[in-house]
């Protein structure tokens, strides 16, 4: 019983149970020993409702603290939790019901009939509801079952999580994650960024997520510490709670959003030991003005669904702007070109990982994933990257928005960070567009903030300091760009809108 990941987990758990876990912002707290207990008996729940080991329990709630116990509930009676985006509508939710038949489906109580019309036409046996102060009828039905419940044997590579990718470019593919996975990862994670029993970590982050479910949580319940549970990121309840916080999760814009305001300073972070930034790339220019503010500097590390984190910038050493470190001590990594080939330092290619943290493979699909493995088991990310002579890792970008315009490979990234540089730009997406003559042309699609800025400008400064096939063909500005839950730029979108501008 020992290996399973939830014995593994509840094993930290500090020994005084009363410790505080969770603080809401309403300032209501939930003790480890409630975690404990709820967990059990959703456990007990989940297994009389019929779930047996293996069995898939699909949840789409808002974030609550009931939602991380049911969670821990799942993974204790042996369970495969499957977390979905709130924001996925009616024909989305079939699919996932469709693609991941679960035996139960946990919904937000305001959606019941939906969802059960759903779950009936897909085969889902049972629904059950979860509201943000727990309300609803999984606690309801969990509070007549004992508040212990011996965790059921699960082998290290048995499935504990099914996490569907962000769908950032294109549908969202379900993520096998077994025990190891998930522990290994939590257990280097916590170790690495230091976590101890006096951190109190501010997590403003969705937890159907790996960031805000697994990376964010496991590192709280492995070293018995607190955190600020709070339903969406606002900033004003933020900055309130930094004071008494001492890490900070969060996606890239939440850091733009703190700095948007000069109350975010060195007196209000001065009791912050760690801000950690990821799932999308950081721009340099937050990184100098977080630092020029607080003196500290943001660590940034990367991940993906798919393997938890594979890098990161250092606890103590050098943390590096516009790189996310090296690997983890338990990962490998290594870039690659198309056939395979490891390349050297400074060259770019393919990212690929191999370690503990690497899932177990698409959900149903065996031919994406096996074109997703090399032989020796390494994991072809699809993300374009460089290693540096110091071992540090450079996201490039996504194989996916490579754009190659008359023959040439262009990277997006190295003119959107020309153009962000700009003044009256806010911030910029290139993409690759069909083109009669270059196959591919490169076109940027801007945030303004001067409308004085003309497309004209742009193509000149670009033009100054980038090669001729580098420079957009055309350049549109719009108010804002289409983002994800994660805060991550859709440019399959966007190519989808601009796809006729040279035909
Ligand atoms: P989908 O696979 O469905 O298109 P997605 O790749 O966005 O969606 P996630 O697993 O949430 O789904 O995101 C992983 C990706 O996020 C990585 O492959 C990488 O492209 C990006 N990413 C994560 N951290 C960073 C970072 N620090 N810098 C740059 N990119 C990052
Ligand atoms: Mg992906």
């Amino acid at each position: 019983v020992t290996n399973s990941l939830f014995m593994r987990i509840r094993s930290r758990f500090p020994s005084d149970l009363s410790k505080v876990l969770i603080e809401t912002a309403e300032g209501t707290t939930y003790s480890y020993g409630d975690a404990d207990a709820a967990s059990a008996r959703i456990a007990g729940l989940l297994t009389a409702l019929g779930a047996k080991k293996g069995d898939r329990v699909a949840v789409q709630v808002d974030k609550s603290p009931e939602a991380l116990f049911l969670y821990l509930g799942c993974i204790r009676a042996g369970l495969v939790y499957l977390p979905l985006n709130t924001a996925y509508q009616a024909g989305e939710l079939a699919y996932f019901m469709g693609n991941a038949a679960p035996i139960i489906f946990v919904c937000q109580p305001h959606r019941e009939d939906e969802v059960t019309a759903i779950a009936d036409a897909q085969g889902v046996e049972k629904v059950l509801t979860l509201g943000t102060s727990g309300e609803g009828t999984l606690i309801h039905q969990a509070a007549d079952f004992p508040a212990e419940f011996t965790p059921v044997a699960c082998a290290d590579d048995e499935l504990a999580a099914i996490l569907y990718t962000s769908g950032t470019t294109g549908k969202p593919k379900g993520a096998m994650m077994t025990q190891t996975n998930l522990w290994s990862n939590a257990a280097t994670l916590e170790k690495l960024w230091g976590f101890g029993p006096d951190d109190v970590l501010l997590h403003a982050l969705p937890i159907f997520h790996t960031h805000g479910l697994f990376i964010a949580c496991h590192c709280v319940m492995l070293s018995g510490s607190k955190m600020f549970f709070l339903p969406k990121f606002d900033r004003d309840q933020v900055m309130a709670l930094l004071p008494r916080s001492t890490v900070m999760m969060g996606v890239p814009t939440f850091y733009v959003r703190l700095l948007s305001g000069d109350d975010f300073n060195a007196d209000v972070t001065s009791g912050m030991r760690l801000f950690i930034s990821g799932s999308a790339p950081l721009l340099p220019e937050t990184f100098v003005a977080f630092r020029e503010r607080t003196g500290k500097a943001l660590l940034e590390r990367y991940g993906m669904t798919e393997m938890g984190m594979a890098t990161s910038n250092p606890l103590n050493g050098e943390r590096i702007v516009h790189t996310v470190g090296p690997a983890l001590p338990d990962v490998e990594v290594r870039v690659c070109d198309d056939k395979g080939n490891v390349l050297g330092t400074d060259e770019i290619g393919v990212l690929e990982a191999r370690g503990p943290n690497v899932f177990a493979g698409y959900w149903q699909m065996p031919e994406k994933t096996a074109e997703e493995f090399r032989e020796d088991g390494f994991f072809i990310t699809g993300d374009i990257a460089k290693i540096d002579a110091k071992g540090y890792v450079h996201i490039v970008g996504r194989a996916k928005d490579l754009v190659i315009s008359g023959g040439f490979n262009v990277y997006p990234k190295e003119i959107e960070t020309v153009i962000d540089k700009m003044d009256g730009v806010v911030e910029s997406a290139v993409i690759g567009v069909a083109h009669p003559d270059f196959g591919e042309a490169v076109v940027a699609v801007i945030v303004r903030s001067s409308d004085k800025l003309s497309e004209d400008d742009v193509v000149n400064a670009i033009k100054g300091q980038l090669a001729n096939f580098k420079v957009p063909k055309r350049v549109f500005f719009v108010s804002e760009l289409p983002r994800n839950a994660m805060g991550k730029v859709q440019k399959n979108i966007l190519r989808e809108d601009y796809s006729a501008v040279f035909a």
